[in-house]
């Protein structure tokens, strides 16, 4: 069946409100959870086929972080659901007004391949917990994902509720000319550009979860140990292929030449080796070459070996580097950290500031001065204060970027609203209608009006 006759029966099913029930939603998420884990292994053999990421990886990444979303929604979806009552002004008087949770409709997720499934599916578990029908386009990048992906969710699931479609550029480019009453995207700032000039022509809303070069700044009230602890966990984890994984260092010059003696020792005690059971591949020959490319080889204080055949990058810190570097001129998203040193603080702010807005941003201080100005004087998606990619795995927390680094955001009771239209409704009492308003008007009623509102 063409995806465009799957689309209609989604409206269809959509129309027919068989969606909308609390009992509905809480079955399909249900299932979803029961399909994931019942095939768990198949989920880390054919992400390890992939890019070698290993089941511990996979679990605390990518597995944990769907039960998680599937499990706040199963508790909190008929508060979520429930229309919201709010005051009513009075003009309208005697009346009720209510804020109803309306579904947008038919929706299209599209993945991207670096976490191939929290970013395809945490989206659909949001839009299906939020009444919608979905079709899910994962990334072709990951391709052993994306089929196990195909292979059982369409097994399992009506396709008029949830679809997951095959293919790239072209099939992608063909789906977004359909009229969906929702588009979340994961990827790239340059391909979100596409996304949102499709969408625009049926005025389409969008979520769009792009990326960037996400700052790490560390000052001179940084604990260094803990501070390069973390960052080289955020950063190497994956391989570096994570859009919220610190992309370069920004150091206070009167500590960085200590802070990058212990940045060294830690990277060298992590088990990041070319035959390492725990450490990432790059997830193809295409990015590999792009990264290698990135490396100014005179500026290499650790790392650098690589092995195209295992498609292994070792984790490579590059120092001194400056914002001329080739490495500064596009989102790394790979395991090479490069570090740059900044004299005084409002200065590391100004250079952050002075390119397009991150999706992260992390300060490693203890000096609350400091603390409040990176919290309040620089724009970015989200962040740590002494931490590195953790705010995205506290659900209260919204997920998504700003300007270059996307639109909107989701995860806990943001992806509801992501998949959600707020209808107001107003409830008028069919007694006491005064006069007031109709005309014929007069000076006496504009005083009146102007008393009442
Ligand atoms: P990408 O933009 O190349 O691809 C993402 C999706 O768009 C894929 O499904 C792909 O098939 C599709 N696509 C690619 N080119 C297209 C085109 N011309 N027209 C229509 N569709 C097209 O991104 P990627 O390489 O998969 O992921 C890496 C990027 O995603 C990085 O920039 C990273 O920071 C970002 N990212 C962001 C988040 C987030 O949550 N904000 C998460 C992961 C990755």
């Amino acid at each position: 069946m063409s995806i465009q006759n799957i689309l209609e029966k989604q409206r269809e099913f959509f129309n027919s409100q068989a969606t909308k029930s609390l009992d509905f939603r809480k079955t399909q998420l249900q299932k979803l959870k029961q399909v994931i884990s019942a095939n768990e292994n198949l989920f880390y053999e054919a992400i390890h086929k992939d890019f070698g990421k290993s089941q511990f990886d996979t679990y605390t990444t990518e597995l944990s972080i769907i039960y998680g979303e599937i499990n706040y929604y199963l508790k909190n979806l008929k508060s979520l659901m429930k229309p919201k009552s709010v005051k009513t002004n009075l003009p309208n008087l005697p009346g009720s007004s209510k804020i109803y949770q309306d579904p947008l409709g038919c929706s299209l997720v599209i993945g991207a391949w670096n976490y191939p499934y929290q970013l395809s599916i945490c989206p659909m578990i949001s839009a299906i917990a939020a009444g919608n029908t979905c079709i899910l386009k994962p990334s072709e990048v990951a391709e052993n994902t994306m089929k196990l992906m195909v292979d059982l969710f369409n097994k399992n699931f009506d396709e008029r509720v949830f679809h997951v479609e095959t293919g790239g550029v072209a099939e992608t480019t063909e789906l977004l000319k359909l009229k969906f009453d929702k588009i979340f995207f994961t990827g790239s700032p340059q391909v979100g550009k596409i996304i949102y000039e499709a969408a625009a022509k049926n005025l389409t809303p969008v979520t769009l979860e792009l990326g960037g070069k996400s700052p790490a700044l560390v000052t001179e009230n940084a604990n260094l140990e803990i501070a390069t602890k973390r960052i080289i966990w955020g950063k190497f984890l994956n391989a570096g292929q994570t859009c919220v994984a610190p992309d370069y260092i920004l150091v206070d010059k009167k500590v960085a030449t200590k802070f990058i003696e212990i940045l060294k020792n830690q990277v060298q005690k992590n088990d990041y080796q070319p035959n390492s059971s725990h450490f990432t591949r790059i997830i193809n020959e295409k990015h590999f070459n792009r990264l290698l490319n990135l490396i100014d080889d005179t500026k290499i204080i650790f790392g650098r070996k690589t092995d195209l055949e295992k498609l292994y990058i070792q984790p490579t810190l590059l120092y001194p580097i400056n914002w001329n570097d080739k490495i500064m001129q596009e989102e790394i998203f790979g395991p090479i950290l490069p570090i740059l040193v900044y004299e005084n603080f409002d200065e590391a702010l100004n250079q952050i500031r002075n390119h397009e807005k991150p999706l992260s941003a992390y300060l490693f201080s203890n000096n609350s001065d400091e603390i409040e100005k990176f919290a309040n004087q620089i724009s970015f998606g989200g962040g740590c204060i002494n931490d590195v990619v953790m705010h995205l795995t506290n659900e209260n927390l919204p997920f998504g970027g700003v300007g270059n680094s996307g639109i909107g955001n989701y995860h806990g009771k943001f992806g509801f609203e992501a998949f959600t239209h707020q209808k107001s409704v107003l409830k008028r009492a069919t007694w006491g209608e005064p006069n007031i308003k109709y005309p014929p008007y007069s000076d006496k009623k504009l005083n009146w009006i102007k008393k009442l509102m």
